[in-house]
């Protein structure tokens, strides 16, 4: 039912609908005096039959699922604990493109050309004839009756398809040296056939690779093309057609080849997990490689395992583009038989990769966090690449964290849970010391690479005259210099964008904020405008305090916008570029960026988290950390965490080439635990003093909470409302004299965030040692909220294990 309800509902199956209502089929049904929508779930003994309604009509022509997501869809949301209603659940995970049906398009025939040539033009059939000539792929006009009897004429054949714009392997033609030949002879054998000027030039070039591009070669050589097939026919050379890898910048690589001899750590880690899938059981591993260790290989040694086995693999990554990145690897690997699922495809490309699925026509499904609900029928191992990345946690719609999510997936279907991640998540980490998850160590990088060298500058010794700007220390300032001197490249990181933070009034301090959210409004010089980063409002800079009147406003802060133009002025010779997401706003941009960097057409590129993440720039020998206190200041008890992960991700990218990397963090707090233990590289310690705080606060692992978030257009209602709903909650603990202790109820309290969109915002935080009574809480809860909210305006938001309580 797509209704939002939480219940199923049985109906009867008339004779006629027999044969095609099957499980994971979408139906439509009577209800309530409405024709609607539902999902056939399971079927039931035919016993009471008279009282039930009949389905009317049996939608899909095939399932849209298979019959072991089942239970997981009802794990997510029957089992309430996330409290959606499972209709709406389900299709929120299948793809929007279902409602895209398959249309027909018209190729014309022989016969039909003549036929063409013959009818009068004005005829209908002519009309329609040429119409298809001229429109190859093209959606038929309706009504296509007339399209049905020109192809029973022999006229013209009518095709189904949906849309399939660029999804399909990235195929290439490259040219390579015929095998058994070497330079010498090659050129030997051309004696006196070498004509054109850079004849032999050409020749070196493809000897000296193993295989060229095609493009590349008649990109390089005017007559490249016309030399290509010279040397075919002659023998020397040929032609074929392979899958590329496309790497993170969107540039082709070469097929990717298996490595001849994985290393020890790889081999030992991948015995273990092989072995495990041969028992086709539930298990969890996880799977600590510092960055760089070769988990990769590991995962293609695990998925190779299981599509051995007949079972199908799942690997989930945390960005688009790392799923790009994954899906050129692993198809060049295995062929035909990987699909991509992320929210980047369009819905016609979705709906496609869904149903290859489904059928079972695919292996191994790449995919970000939407992924999760794949099709596989016959799943047999979940990966999850970069697992503790925030990214996992959905915070719309339905509220899941997509990693532990993943692990319920494959307790439910018997398949092997892979957590990978250079800085584990504390969460996952935790469960391995108490024996839930196994923990399986790589802690070298391949060939022995050192980890950059990191040096932590307090910003708090230095004053503001010796900093210059307050932005770059001269410590960092230095070590810029000698990079670039040497002809390396620099990245900066800083996880702010915008130019100036804040405008504060300089008689009463207020800053200039947002009418629709409680945040102040931040300053962009290329637009020269204030604008919130919450909901896109902007506006003229003011110099007139809107609170007390005063003319003169002084700006405070910077962001990246700023410490670009900074950058401009103290290196007016090298080339900067900037990457976050006001630079990136057009498609493609990103890539861009990245290419003209990994091509060293840029020295120094200055950017916020989205550069953070897998890249490889062996170039790249100082990675600057401006301001390392921002995640610090979040109010969220996972900050610290946040920290040593950014932090440590960030130090990842220095020293990935020959030369050892060097990391310079500019700090207020340079005593902070995260890091400290970051500059360390020194995981365990992070580790122990996190868990420390964890268990003393009562936080998660150590807990389960949920945040209760109302929102409403009237401040006093919402205030109100929430009041009641807290005070609703514990009457609700009242009456459960025993485990009603197990729980805590905190708040309500003014959300951080007090005004967003327009919305004012409260929330409830509940609290509790153990999920299943956490649950069983809610639920009670549930009837009541939804009794006292009825009506007021005031919405109510469950966020199950919250990420962000802003
Ligand atoms: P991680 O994901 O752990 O950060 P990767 O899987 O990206 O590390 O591996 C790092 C680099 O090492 C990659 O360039 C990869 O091709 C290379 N590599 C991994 N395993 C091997 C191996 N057995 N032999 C040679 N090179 C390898
Ligand atoms: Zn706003």
């Amino acid at each position: 039912m797509t209704l939002p309800v939480r219940e199923t509902f049985l109906y009867a199956v008339p004779h006629s609908l027999l044969s095609r209502a099957e499980i994971g089929r979408r139906v439509s049904v009577p209800f309530r005096n409405r024709k609607v929508i539902g999902y056939i779930l399971e079927k039931g003994q035919g016993d009471r039959q008279e009282e039930l309604k009949e389905i009317l009509e049996v939608l899909d022509e095939e399932p849209l699922f298979p019959e072991g997501l089942v239970s997981f869809f009802q794990w997510m949301s029957e089992s309430e604990y996330y409290l959606y209603p499972i209709g709406r659940f389900i299709q929120s995970a299948l793809p929007g493109g279902l409602n895209a049906r398959p249309f027909k398009t018209g190729q014309i025939t022989e016969k039909g050309l003549k036929a063409l040539k013959r009818l009068p033009a004005q005829s209908r059939e002519a009309r329609l004839l040429l119409w298809t000539k001229n429109n190859p792929g093209k959606r038929l006009p309706s009504p296509i009756d007339l399209a049905h009897t020109l192809q029973k004429k022999g006229w013209l054949i009518i095709e189904s398809r949906t849309d399939k714009s660029g999804v399909g392997p990235l195929i290439r033609k490259f040219v390579r040296v015929k095998k058994g030949l070497d330079f010498e002879s090659g050129l030997q054998e051309a004696k006196g056939s070498i004509k054109a000027k850079n004849e032999s030039a050409f020749l070196q070039a493809v000897f000296n690779a193993d295989a060229v591009l095609l493009k590349e070669l008649s990109a390089r050589f005017s007559n490249g093309a016309y030399l290509v097939n010279k040397w075919i026919r002659k023998g020397v050379l040929e032609k074929y057609e392979a899958p590329v890898v496309r790497n993170l910048a969107g540039e082709i690589m070469f097929p990717s080849q298996v490595p001849d001899q994985l290393y020890d750590q790889q081999k030992a880690v991948l015995e273990i997990i092989q072995h495990r899938l041969k028992k086709r059981s539930f298990s969890t591993y996880l799977l600590h490689g510092v960055t760089g260790s070769g988990k990769t290989e590991v995962y293609y040694g695990a998925i190779e395992e299981a599509i051995g086995q007949g079972r199908q693999a799942l690997l989930l990554v945390p960005e688009i583009a790392l799923a790009v990145y994954m899906e050129g690897l692993f198809r060049s690997r295995l062929g035909n038989r990987v699909a991509m699922y992320h929210s980047g495809l369009s819905a016609g490309e979705r709906y496609d990769q869904w149903v290859r699925t489904v059928r079972g026509e695919v292996d191994l499904v790449i995919g970000a966090r939407s992924a999760l609900f794949s099709p596989l029928p016959n799943l047999g191992l979940i990966i999850v690449d970069e697992e503790h990345d925030f990214s996992y946690k959905q915070e719309e719609g339905p509220r899941y964290q997509g990693r532990d999510a993943a692990v319920v997936r494959g307790k439910l279907q018997k398949a092997l849970v892979i957590l990978g991640s250079g800085t584990p998540s504390v969460q996952s980490f935790q469960h391995t010391a108490a024996g839930r998850y196994q923990l399986l160590s790589m802690p070298e990088r391949i060939e022995r690479r050192p980890l950059p060298e990191v040096q932590i500058v307090d910003m708090k010794a230095m004053s503001q005259d010796e900093t210059g700007n307050g932005i770059i220390s001269p410590i960092l300032m230095a070590a810029m210099e000698e990079s670039l001197t040497d002809g390396k490249q620099v990245i900066l990181f800083l996880n702010r964008r915008g130019f100036n933070r804040v405008y504060l009034c300089r008689s009463c301090g207020q800053p200039i904020r947002c009418s629709n959210c409680d945040v102040a409004l931040i300053y962009h010089l290329r637009e020269d405008r204030l604008a919130c980063h919450y909901c896109g409002f902007h506006s003229e800079p003011e110099n007139r305090c809107s609170t007390c009147g005063h003319k003169g406003m002084k700006a405070y802060g910077f962001g990246t916008e700023r410490v670009e133009q900074e950058l401009r002025e103290v290196f007016p010779d090298r080339r900067i570029a900037r990457m976050d997401r006001d630079s990136t706003r057009r498609k493609g941009q990103s890539f861009l960026i990245l290419k003209r960097f990994s091509e060293h057409e840029i020295d120094i590129m200055v950017g916020t988290q989205m550069i953070t993440k897998g890249y490889d720039f062996p170039e790249v020998t100082l990675v600057g950390v401006i301001a390392a206190d921002l995640s610090l200041g979040f109010p969220d008890f996972r900050a610290g965490e946040r920290t040593f992960q950014i932090l440590s991700q960030v130090a990842g990218r220095a020293g990935r080439g020959e030369q050892r990397g060097k990391v310079i963090v500019q700090t207020f707090n340079p005593e902070h635990y995260s890091i400290v233990t970051a500059r360390d590289h020194d995981y365990a310690s992070f580790f122990q003093r996190e868990r420390e705080l964890r268990e003393q606060l009562g936080y998660p692992p150590f807990s389960y909470l949920a945040c209760l978030r109302l929102q409403g257009n009237n401040s006093e209602i919402t205030a109100h409302m929430t009041q009641r709903v807290a005070g609703g909650a514990r009457g609700v603990l009242e009456r459960w004299p025993k485990r009603g202790r197990e729980i805590q109820v905190l708040g309500p309290a003014e959300a951080p965030l007090a005004k967003l969109r327009g919305k004012y915002r409260w929330q409830i935080l509940i609290k509790c040692k153990r999920a299943e009574l956490l649950h069983y809480f809610l639920k009670e809860m549930d009837a009541m909220t939804r009794k006292v909210l009825r009506g007021s305006g005031v919405s109510l938001i469950v966020d199950m294990d919250p990420y962000q309580m802003l």
